[in-house]
């Protein structure tokens, strides 16, 4: 039985999932996607959960989504002499490029790029924003601060630098092994971490060279500044509330979810809201109220995804927080003040088609609304850009993208209301769209003789064409 939900779930896959029984558990409640996080495990261990999840999905004939997510640079201090130290409130704190442990004066801080970018007056936070330190001198090989807010800072804790625009590329040297294992398992999409500007994204396009798609992690200012480019670029966005939540005031987060998520809504793209969704899940089998009500929130915003990190990943109660998650779903899109919502965001969009295959499903979003008793829209894809321009509209219907390719069927497991669909034989040399979409509306149960289907297409099919073709059917 096909799941009757739109917005999707990603579960995060770690020790605490990362068995058979687990991930089948995992299936069952909910999930639609699992995300390996590279910042994280072996790859050895990212190689045999892959192909688990290939062997189960299989077996149980459902379609599951596979994120690798890369960890970027993530800055981070060196070690300390004691494990650890306290920085005191007022007192001077160095951070240089000594080899040597840290102490409670200074510590290492091996990013050169870093210093080169840092000026008098700068802010760092560190241990995810916990220690404040405002710089008061710095050089190309260390930085004299003051510590804003103190606290114990461990080895290797995380460093950010909110507002200050590093000259690095998102990806790595390690990102970019990670990326060639996780291509060569052939995951469906591949997540950029820290991204700052469009050229990182474009960058990794130029690796990823349509192996597979790329989701931008939107977590520090500079990205938010570039928002249209970005997403633009990507093939789909997240919000990384984790890290956006360090690096900008956390009252600005919630409207800034806003805000990303109608920018990738114009431009047809998925949008993930990620992070602390049901936090407290990690050691308690039922969420508090706030989590509950955020995970609604994101709903009713018109997100494509929402997405389980530790809790899913390191957390005691996994299979709880993909089933909480997913009656708040249900809860949500059963409310015809959900549905109010979606057809309303999709009326302000009126009048800013882009292209051919916006106007065409743009207008197939508003006959599912205008005309009643409509079972589903069937959208032809050869890209699945087709299946995300229909998905755009928030049609308050299923939509099944057929596609002859394998890879986009999975890889729109993360797409509001999309169902793959795979069929080669239709785009080799059949054009009759009619009679095929009856067919296949039959065959899938997604409609029943009577009912209406809308379909979008580029016609001819077998050319891959561009979507010119809107048809309504009665069966
Ligand atoms: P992470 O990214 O979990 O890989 O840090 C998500 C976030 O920062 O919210
Ligand atoms: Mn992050």
């Amino acid at each position: 039985m096909p799941k009757n939900t739109r917005t999707k779930i990603i579960a995060t896959i770690g020790p605490a999932t990362a068995t058979r029984e687990k991930l089948e558990q995992l299936i069952d409640a909910g999930a639609d996607a699992f995300r390996f996080n590279f910042s994280h495990g072996t790859h050895d261990e990212h190689k045999k959960r892959y192909k688990l999840v290939r062997k189960i999905s299989k077996e149980k004939n459902v379609r599951i989504s596979i994120l690798a997510d890369l960890q970027g640079p993530k800055l981070r201090v060196g070690e300390f002499k004691d494990g650890q130290a306290f920085l005191v409130k007022g007192a001077q704190f160095t951070l240089d490029m000594k080899k040597e442990l840290g102490t409670q004066e200074r510590v290492t801080l091996p990013h050169p790029e870093i210093f080169k970018a840092l000026k008098v007056g700068d802010i760092l936070l560190l241990n995810d924003g916990n220690i404040r330190l405002r710089v008061d001198e710095c050089d190309k090989k260390h930085a004299v601060t003051t510590v804003l807010v103190g606290g114990i800072l461990s080895g290797h804790k995380g460093v950010n630098l909110p507002n200050i625009h590093l000259p690095i590329s998102a990806l790595t040297e390690k990102d970019k092994e990670d990326l060639e294992i996780a291509l060569k398992l052939g995951v469906d999409w591949v997540c950029l971490s820290f991204v700052q500007k469009a050229a990182d994204v474009k960058l990794a396009k130029r690796l990823i060279d349509g192996r597979a798609w790329i989701i931008s992690k939107l977590e520090k200012p500079s990205a938010v500044d570039e928002l249209d480019e970005i997403v633009r670029e990507s093939d789909a966005i997240m919000v990384a509330r984790g890290d956006l939540g360090v690096e900008c005031p956390l009252p600005t987060v919630p409207v800034l979810q806003k805000k990303i998520v109608a920018v990738c809504r114009k431009y047809a793209k998925p949008v993930i809201v990620a992070t602390q969704m049901l936090e407290s899940m990690i050691n308690a089998p039922t969420p508090t109220r706030a989590e509950v009500s955020d995970v609604a929130t994101a709903v009713y915003d018109g997100a494509d995804t929402v997405m389980l990190s530790a809790e899913t990943a390191a957390g005691q109660y996994p299979i709880e927080a993909v089933s909480v998650m997913h009656q708040t779903i249900q809860e949500v899109e059963k409310d015809p003040l959900f549905d109010r919502f979606m057809e309303s965001s999709r009326l302000r969009l009126g009048g800013v088609c882009t292209d051919q295959a916006d106007a065409i499903c743009s207008a197939a979003g508003n006959m599912t609304s205008a005309l009643q008793n409509v079972a589903a829209v069937i959208t032809f894809t050869t890209r699945g850009i087709t299946a995300l321009w229909t998905a755009r509209e928030r049609p308050d219907l299923p939509i099944l993208a057929v596609t002859p390719d394998e890879r986009v069927a999975n890889r729109l497991g993360i797409v509001w209301g999309v169902r793959g669909c795979v069929n080669k034989g239709v785009f080799k040399n059949f054009n009759n769209v009619e009679s095929i979409s009856r067919k296949i509306a039959l065959e899938t149960g997604i409609a029943k003789v009577g009912q209406y289907i809308i379909v979008t297409a580029g016609f001819p099919l077998y050319k891959g064409s561009k979507t010119n073709l809107l048809h309504i059917i009665k069966l």
